[in-house]
């Protein structure tokens, strides 16, 4: 059995997932959304990645950027070094596609804001 806190929302309920059953049970949480977290997180933990991308010729030097979904835990820091260093040229559109399907996943990395060009 593990103890974790769900993360789905700023309830944070406290989940006792008994990951030795099949299938695995979770208690503890107040919606189902908790039961498929512990129950995803027991097995394969994944999470949203964010991080910032440098922009040529834009009214600000960054972007911000996220996965479009969870990804694997096992791969973030392979994710981040897939846009470590990378520049994109203004303007950017919010939801702009940055990296396409990282690793195979089907998960993009996206622009979470426009960035216009300079004047
Ligand atoms: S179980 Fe439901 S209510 Fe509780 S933290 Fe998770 S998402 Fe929120």
């Amino acid at each position: 059995m593990k103890e974790m806190i769900c993360i789905c929302c700023p309830m944070g309920c406290r989940l006792k997932v008994y990951d030795e059953e099949s299938p695995i049970r979770v208690e503890g949480n107040t919606c189902p959304r908790g039961a498929k977290y512990g129950a995803e997180e027991a097995v394969c933990p994944k999470r949203v990645v964010t991080s910032v991308v440098r922009v040529n010729g834009g009214e600000i030097a960054m972007v911000s950027v996220k996965t479009s979904d969870v990804i694997p835990k096992s791969m973030i820091f392979d994710a981040l070094a897939l846009i470590k260093g990378k520049t994109i040229d203004a303007p950017v559109g919010e939801g702009d596609v940055i990296v396409k399907d990282i690793f195979g996943t089907g998960v993009d990395f996206v622009a979470t804001k426009a960035v216009g060009k300079s004047v």
